[in-house]
């Protein structure tokens, strides 16, 4: 059973639970996708049909930030926890670099994909980067081709929200691979391009803020956190 925030259905699972059903998911092989929705994704699904189909339609719903957990928290029906999207993959390459597992990176610009992939297998003895392309692609018939030829255990989509969410749905019956996972900018943390808020940060909620010091132009984007949280607070007033 899901847990509605704002009209989106998050999965409430500990990290180890989701690890395990996606590790399931895999083994179904049938093109599965999980997303990571953070508030703004929860707001562009309030003002976009296409992008909560393709939301409602994951097989898995992580809240991938502090604001989704506080938002269900304060409609009353509170998450186990954020599960933020790059600690979720770190814990499947474990998995995977156990028995020679496939990953395919898709995503991000042009060689930033090929070197997340050199940088995870060092870091994963035993996990297979079976293949790498940048996320700047016009057509997708020659990406999916490059895909199933490749056909990883994994897929990470990382295009950005809402076009990575659209494109798993969109893709997925064409798709021969194990799972797939929108994971926007995670590549570019992958390759070293970009860096993680600090673990005081992490722990304290606060990603988001280190992020807005080092990229103060996403202020547009993350005043949709105050309005998620208002938008949370005002229907809880609603249905009392
Ligand atoms: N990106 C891409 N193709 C596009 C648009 C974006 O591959 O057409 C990549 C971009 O280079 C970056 C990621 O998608 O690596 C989006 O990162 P962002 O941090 O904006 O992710 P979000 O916050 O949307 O999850």
């Amino acid at each position: 059973m899901r847990i509605d925030v704002m009209g989106v259905g998050f999965d409430s699972l500990t990290m180890d639970e989701a690890v395990d059903r996606a590790l399931e998911l895999m083994r179904e092989r049938r093109a599965a996708y999980v997303v990571t929705p953070n508030p703004e994704i929860v707001m562009q699904c309030r003002a976009d049909p296409e992008t909560m189909a393709a939301v409602r339609q994951a097989d898995l719903v992580l809240p991938d930030g502090i604001g989704v957990v506080y938002g269900a928290g304060i409609l009353g029906t509170p998450l186990k926890g954020k599960l933020p999207g790059i600690d979720f993959a770190a814990r499947l390459f474990q998995a995977l670099a156990r028995d020679g597992g496939r990953v395919f990176l898709l995503g991000a610009k042009p060689g930033v994909a090929e070197e997340a992939g050199r940088r995870l297998e060092a870091q994963y003895p035993g996990l297979v980067i079976a293949g790498a392309r940048d996320g700047y692609f016009q057509d997708d018939a020659p990406v999916i081709e490059a895909i199933n030829a490749a056909a990883p255990d994994l897929l990470l989509v990382c295009l950005g929200a809402p076009k990575q969410e659209l494109w798993m749905q969109r893709n997925a019956p064409r798709l021969r691979v194990g799972l797939m996972a929108g994971l926007g900018g995670s590549l570019d943390i992958f390759a070293g391009t970009a860096r993680r808020a600090p673990q005081g940060f992490q722990r304290l909620g606060l990603e988001w803020l280190y992020r807005l010091g080092k990229e103060p132009w996403r202020i547009g984007r993350m005043m949709k956190l105050p309005q998620f949280l208002g938008a949370a607070i005002h229907e809880k007033i609603r249905s009392n």
